[in-house]
């Protein structure tokens, strides 16, 4: 509440905030499966979370894959529509692959929408609007055979599921203990119970992070 209206933009002139912030994301990537390597950012909400993750993949694959001409991302068509509208704005074409039942992503058929475009595959933990949990360690098996990254998006889950695994509930494993995930985004303002808007996104290295950043 102290620091609610203060305005965390610059980390130059508000250091504290900076300090607040890096202490929060390393919480997070603690609650999520993270090694000291996992990196993120606050961001006002899972939208922005999203938007950073595919304007990372584009800027990496710019520098790294430039053979990229049209990129592209392979979802199931159960993920958030923020991935759609981050897309749209930074002109990657968005393969949606229908899910099998019952709405879980279809790995098979993602593996059959990857082309030498692809940037990065998306799964969530859970989609919104079913609380269907995508088979992470599959597509993470896939991401890791086809060289490609891997965004998970727990927006609405992050901060549930470690808590439901701690009641003693089954959860498969979905973040980044599982290798091939290479970034997820997490919602403080859900059920991190913080005011709006707060959210994380987090990479599994700086490396990939700094694809992130415009200067
Ligand atoms: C809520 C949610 C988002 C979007 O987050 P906002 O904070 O509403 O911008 C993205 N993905 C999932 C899975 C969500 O539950």
């Amino acid at each position: 509440s102290l620091f609610l209206a203060q305005i965390a933009l610059n980390p130059l002139a508000s250091p504290h905030l900076r300090k607040m912030k890096t202490d929060v994301v390393s919480m997070c990537s603690g609650l999520l499966g993270g090694d000291k390597q996992v990196v993120g950012s606050m961001t006002s909400g899972g939208t922005e979370s999203l938007f950073l993750a595919v304007k990372t993949y584009r800027d990496q694959a710019r520098k790294e894959r430039p053979q990229i001409t049209a990129p592209e991302m392979v979802l199931p068509t159960t993920a958030h529509p923020a991935l759609l509208k981050s897309a749209h704005y930074l002109g990657v074409k968005p393969v949606l692959v229908p899910p099998v039942p019952v709405f879980r992503a279809d790995v098979a058929a993602m593996a059959q929408a990857i082309t030498p475009q692809t940037l990065f595959l998306v799964g969530s933990a859970p989609a919104y609007p079913h609380g269907v949990i995508d088979p992470i360690e599959a597509l993470s098996d896939l991401a890791l055979s086809r060289g490609l990254p891997l965004h998970v998006d727990a927006c609405v889950g992050g901060f549930l599921l470690p808590f439901v695994r701690k009641l003693g509930f089954a959860v498969p494993p979905f973040d980044f203990a599982v290798p091939g995930v290479t970034s997820m985004s997490a919602d403080l303002h859900k059920y991190g119970f913080a005011a709006k808007g707060a959210s994380t996104v987090m990479y599994r290295t700086s490396e990939l992070r700094r694809h992130q950043f415009y200067v």
